[in-house]
């Protein structure tokens, strides 16, 4: 009933609008932003100050085309993060931030020829991922995926960095978490882990990967479809991206 999905976005919004964009305007030294009604709507998010103001983030939305990522009862991670990383896309440009995405539809980025294997295609496809930070100049890199394993018991947002990779990107994943936390519905795992992973060793800036629940949790499973709760952690992510930048910027980093 379409009241009952109003209702439910007036709630989130007041639960949310407040403290969360007192606390950007607030580090961001924003100019005359004032709080609206609906965090979710674009048209709500503040303009930064114009040291962020045109710093590049790269957005990497994991998997695509041959490669679905986790999937459960025909539920892809690549559609989903796609959806989140879009949302993430929207506040940030509103905010004034230049966005790139590494994929904008279901492909992957693999060069291989067509009836490659799909291990080799992926290998391929982490490769062209891996480089495209330095090739497009981001200042800010952030790869987006979902998790799953057996187990139906494990619930929560992490966010990975790599150990040997640019230092920038252990901050910002302790940050990115600390965002994450305050919208996730699971407060299971507080703090940022170590990953070896291509794409965040070889990017040279800031870089992190974050895990936006487990696929194969019931509860996260029918949240991560929920259109109310993608925009909180795409929320989450935003509020994250600000927060370093700003902080990184107030240290001369
Ligand atoms: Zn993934």
């Amino acid at each position: 009933m379409r009241w009952c999905w109003w209702l439910r976005w007036r709630r989130l919004g007041r639960l949310l609008w407040t403290p969360l964009v007192v606390c950007a305007v607030a580090l961001a030294g924003l100019e005359a932003a004032s709080p609206r009604e609906n965090i979710f709507g674009l048209a709500d998010v503040p303009a930064l100050s114009q040291a962020l103001a045109g710093k590049l983030i790269l957005i990497d939305p994991g998997h695509g085309g041959p490669d679905p990522g986790i999937t459960i009862n025909g539920l892809h991670e690549k559609t989903l993060v796609l959806q989140i990383s879009f949302r993430l896309k929207g506040l940030l440009q509103k905010a004034g931030f230049r966005v790139l995405m590494t994929r904008e539809s279901d492909k992957d980025l693999s060069e291989a020829e067509a009836g490659t294997k799909l291990g080799k295609r992926k290998n391929n496809d982490l490769q062209v991922r891996a480089e495209m930070p330095k090739k497009v100049g981001a200042d800010i890199f952030l790869s987006v995926h979902i998790n799953g394993i057996g187990s139906s018991r494990w619930d929560g947002t992490q966010v990975f960095f790599h150990p040997d990779g640019n230092p920038g990107g252990r901050v910002f994943a302790k940050v990115l978490q600390e965002e994450l936390l305050k919208v996730s519905h699971s407060k299971r795992l507080d703090r940022p882990a170590e990953l070896n992973q291509l794409i965040l060793h070889y990017a040279p800036c800031p870089a992190a990967t974050a895990e936006l629940g487990f696929l194969s949790n019931p509860t996260e499973r029918r949240l991560l479809q929920d259109p109310v709760y993608q925009a909180k952690l795409a929320w989450g992510l935003y509020s994250g991206i600000v927060r370093f930048m700003l902080e990184s910027s107030q240290d001369g980093k």
